[in-house]
């Protein structure tokens, strides 16, 4: 589909040997925006109450999920970022750790939640930002993304959890 067409690959981004996909043509065009946002929107379980995007670009895509839903969001961060916290978990990169962080009072116990992000590539990010939501007691009702990136092993990181990705590639 056309709007997908729109993610540019870059080669050697962030460092060397690394196919970077830059999904900035697909927000940047209205009608791929649209369509994106309207894609995502679709797949989420219907007793979703709650979005959780993921930083940066799960931001941008949650925000018009959420408003085309009636959903609201909450924001995952990297940390730094938030006064007050809920919640926070260190995962491996490939290279070194990364650090997730969930904004106080923003999930209740028992609610539930889909992740939204841009890309799922190894899984760490989307499985790390699950576990945090089970920490503080969420349903996660799914994981939605834009791009997979098959063969990173993403999805067998998430095994409990629906992933739903329009394109994989
Ligand atoms: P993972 O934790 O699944 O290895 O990496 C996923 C996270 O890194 C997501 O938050 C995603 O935004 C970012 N990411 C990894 N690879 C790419 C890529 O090729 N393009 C974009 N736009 N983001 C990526």
């Amino acid at each position: 589909d056309t709007a997908l067409d729109l993610i540019a690959e870059v080669p050697d981004f962030p460092e060397p040997g690394v196919l970077f996909r830059d999904l900035t043509p697909v927000f940047g065009d209205a009608a791929a925006f649209a369509a994106v946002v309207d894609a995502l929107a679709g797949t989420l379980d219907p007793t979703t109450e709650l979005l959780a995007a993921i930083e940066a670009r799960g931001f941008l895509l949650a925000a018009a999920v959420g408003y085309a839903r009636g959903l609201g969001v909450t924001l995952i961060r990297k940390p730094g970022k938030l006064p007050s916290v809920d919640g926070r978990i260190d995962y491996a990169l490939e290279y070194g750790t990364a650090t997730l962080e969930l904004p106080a009072g923003t999930v209740p116990a028992g609610s539930r939640v889909a992740v939204i992000d841009d890309v799922l590539a190894t899984g760490g990010t989307a499985a790390a930002t699950c576990a945090l939501l089970g920490e503080v007691g969420a349903e996660v009702t799914g994981v939605s993304v834009v791009l997979e990136l098959a063969g990173l092993g993403g999805r067998e990181r998430l095994p409990a959890v629906r992933v739903h990705a329009l394109r994989v590639r």
